[in-house]
């Protein structure tokens, strides 16, 4: 079962899927969220479903949002792009951590992990802000270096939450100091490994950092592909395929979107969808790979990675 925005879902309907990337976002503190009306809400739809189709045009049907609460998430917009293009969205629940803790509100700053995870865990039980939508994983993030009191406070939190409810917890992470932290204190947690994915791993340059932690077994997501030359993304797979991992690895562009807040959404700055199907995978084919790392890469991977089950470690 998948949880989409307009229901749940076989997995077997999943198809290709992004497994990271914003249709919206609001960079406004925690506490100043953007009111969204009606007809914002529209220009969000005008302004993005055309991105939506293009993905849907290179064969994906499925787009994992990972813009958490407090950091721009709506789910009567997702549901309403979701119906235009016909693209399955999959929301999330979770607080976002990186940049100082702006996303998370003040009167929740001091909070325990049982709180987090309660808050967490009701979106999961009764759906997201009264539209009855379930969240498909857990999206948080830390900032970098080694792991404030408050990120770790949250990633026990995501690990409470996953051993209630069994969702996945995708981690923002962007350096190797705080992802080892992350997987520390998942570890630490009782949960496997296979319960975390660490996200933006492709911005650490060490192959080392990159084996290591797939050998542990966890998920590394390479959501920057078409932000970094080709050349990168493709050493990196051949890399990892040669050394027999490639089962715990994600694509996605971390693309889009919409900046609440910005004239027409500040759409000039926006990228496409695309680099995955347009560049990386005809790079890798001309590498000798496959239909069936396309395959793995696009479609099993996603599918075993967000598969909603408790995973003790
Ligand atoms: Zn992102």
């Amino acid at each position: 079962m998948l949880y989409t925005v307009l229901g749940a879902i076989d997995e077997s309907e999943m198809g290709k899927a992004l497994v990271h990337e914003h249709i919206m976002v609001d960079f406004s503190p925690a506490d100043e969220q953007h009111v969204l009306d009606d007809s914002m809400r529209e220009e969000v739809v005008r302004i993005m479903s055309p991105y939506l189709q293009e993905m849907k045009d290179f064969g994906f049907r499925t787009l994992f949002e990972c813009t958490p609460r407090f950091l721009g998430r709506d789910i009567e917009t997702l549901i309403s792009i979701s119906r235009a293009t016909g693209v399955h969205i999959v929301s999330n629940t979770g607080f976002y951590a990186f940049g100082g803790y702006k996303h998370i509100p003040l009167s929740l700053r001091d909070a325990s992990p049982e709180t987090f995870a309660s808050l967490w865990i009701d979106e999961f039980s009764h759906g997201i802000e009264g539209t009855g939508v379930k969240p498909g994983f857990i999206k948080t993030s830390v900032n970098h270096g080694p792991l404030g009191d408050l990120d770790r406070r949250l990633i026990i939190a995501a690990a409470l939450t996953h051993l209630e409810t069994g969702l996945t917890i995708a981690c923002h992470t962007g350096e190797k100091e705080c992802a080892l932290g992350v997987a520390g204190v998942i570890e630490e947690q009782g949960v496997d490994p296979s319960a975390l994915i660490i996200v933006h791993a492709d911005q650490v340059e060490d192959m080392s950092f990159h084996l290591s932690l797939l050998e542990r077994g966890f998920w590394l997501e390479y959501d920057n592909v078409g932000l970094k030359p080709l050349e990168y993304h493709v050493e990196l797979i051949s890399t990892v395929m040669k050394h027999g991992v490639g089962s715990r690895v994600l694509l996605s562009h971390d693309a889009g979107w919409y900046t609440v807040g910005e004239p027409e959404g500040g759409k000039d700055s926006n990228r496409p969808y695309t680099a995955v199907a347009r560049s990386l995978i005809p790079a890798l084919k001309a590498r000798g790979y496959g239909d069936e790392v396309e395959e793995q890469l696009l479609v099993t991977n996603p599918r075993e990675a967000f598969r909603i089950r408790v995973r003790r470690g």
